[in-house]
């Protein structure tokens, strides 16, 4: 099932840190990729596109001066809507309905205040405990849930970097074509 993310008001000052995790989660945890309305910005943009050219996948950020009619397109054109809020019914009375549901989803996540309207728009509106917290903690156990764990086996295509996986330390491998090159230590990270 494809999962885009909308990601509601951007404010590049006091967002751009919890917007660029969001999509990094987003990406790493399954979702196809994400569009954001408020404020474009593009150091965010750039950010995930670097980092889709190192560790591979095709995430791909889109902006939307209008998030009113991107759900409204979506509605018409492309699948269902999910909007994450505490206020909604609990993740785990309603993800076995999400999840048989085949059709593409729009999951909305808000930022500093959430137009009621959204709630009236979505398909589901959906809590991640009825606990205020994070668009980060709330999109990542929603797609945890959704996906039910196979999302952690999920490989990137086209990564020119790799982990490989240590009980302690840090390798990190170059791949290339038909070679591999160890990079570590790889301090950077
Ligand atoms: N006070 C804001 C509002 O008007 O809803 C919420 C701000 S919260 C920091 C930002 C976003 O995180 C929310 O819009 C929602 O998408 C998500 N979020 C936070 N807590 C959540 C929860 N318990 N369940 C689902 N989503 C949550």
């Amino acid at each position: 099932m494809s999962i885009i993310v909308l990601r509601l008001g951007h404010r590049p000052m006091r967002d751009k840190r919890v917007t660029t995790h969001l999509f990094l989660a987003a990406r790493a945890l399954g979702a196809e990729g994400a569009i954001y309305s408020g404020v474009r910005d593009r150091s965010v943009e750039e950010s995930i596109s670097e980092v889709c050219r190192d560790w591979g996948g095709n995430f791909k950020v889109e902006y939307t001066e209008n998030w009113k009619r991107t759900i409204r397109e979506w509605k018409k054109g492309r699948g269902k809507v999910v909007h994450l809020t505490m206020y909604g019914l609990p993740i785990q009375d309603v993800i076995s309905e999400i999840r048989a549901n085949p059709s593409e989803k729009l999951v909305v996540v808000g930022g500093a205040k959430v137009p009621p309207e959204v709630y009236h728009l979505a398909d589901w509106n959906v809590a991640v405990t009825s606990q205020p917290h994070s668009e980060v903690s709330a999109l990542s156990i929603f797609l945890h849930e959704l996906f039910q764990g196979r999302e952690l086996y999920r490989e990137f295509e086209g990564a020119r970097i790799r982990i490989v996986p240590q009980e302690r330390g840090k390798k990190v491998i170059r791949v290339g074509e038909g070679e591999t090159e160890d990079l570590s230590p790889f301090e950077s990270i």
